[in-house]
């Protein structure tokens, strides 16, 4: 009977949980270290996440140095005006970041997803009216391998948290690409032509609207630029990135 088993799970799980917390103590995702809660980072791992400050420019919220005010501009959007409209980054890519990423992505620590998200949705600006919240796609053999595309999981925890409406296939990913690190730029959008499109199913719904485009970690900005393309194709009005990580001054 099905309604008695689901009586008897229940009571099981709530027998166990203590047991399950001596057997399995929360650990610091990050680093491995004990955890008095079952959620966060330990203090250390806090500590070394560099949360991107103030000032920082006003097309792409790169942080500045000193001697740089608000309002102004930096070199790389200077030298090539970026074709969205603004990076919002929970964090700046180093090597505690990089361990939390890492530990999502492939110690399957889907519960991240929420912790991520809310630091992601901390530096995300306030959205006037309706945003499309669009993950980066992944190709599907990759996503049969993992078992789940971490940009997705950010995308729908960050649609929750801030109240907007996610549109999870909004972006399809036709070839799959092989890792663009190492490749020089123009090697970087040769791999990426033509990979990412517009689902047709969601164009309807992507022509005219405002979108935060959503991915874990931004590298070079080549998949995330190839995304925007796409989406202001199908007639986006505004593409917000918004990222757990940011890699800046990698090799351009
Ligand atoms: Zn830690
Ligand atoms: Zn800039």
């Amino acid at each position: 009977m099905p309604v008695a088993q689901g009586v008897v799970a229940v009571k099981w799980g709530a027998a166990f949980a203590p047991l399950v917390d001596l057997v399995y103590p929360p650990r610091c995702p990050a680093c491995g270290e004990g955890l008095a809660a079952q959620e966060g980072l330990c203090a250390t791992c806090w500590a070394e996440l560099a949360i991107p400050g103030e000032p920082c420019c006003a097309t792409c919220q790169r942080p500045f140095g000193p001697g740089l005010t608000d309002g102004m501009l930096c070199a790389h959007c200077l030298a090539e005006p970026p074709l969205h409209d603004g990076i919002a980054a929970a964090t700046l890519y180093n090597e505690a970041s990089r361990k939390l990423v890492l530990s999502f992505k492939h110690g399957r620590r889907i519960a991240l997803a929420s912790m991520l998200a809310r630091m992601i949705g901390a530096r995300l600006p306030d959205l006037d009216g309706p945003w499309l919240i669009v993950p980066v796609p992944l190709h599907r053999w990759r996503l049969w391998r993992r078992g789940f595309n971490q940009s997705a999981l950010l995308a729908r925890e960050l649609g929750r948290l801030r109240s907007q409406p996610v549109l999870i296939d909004g972006l399809q990913r036709h070839k799959p690409t092989r890792m663009l690190g190492g490749l020089g730029k123009a090697a970087r959008a040769r791999a990426l032509a033509g990979a990412i499109a517009v689902n047709p199913r969601a164009a309807g719904r992507i022509a005219g609207a405002d979108v935060v485009l959503v991915d874990d970690v931004i590298t070079s900005g080549a998949t995330s630029d190839a995304c925007v393309r796409a989406l202001r194709k199908a007639g986006a009005r505004r593409v917000r990135i918004a990222c757990f990580a940011r890699v800046l001054d990698e090799a351009r």
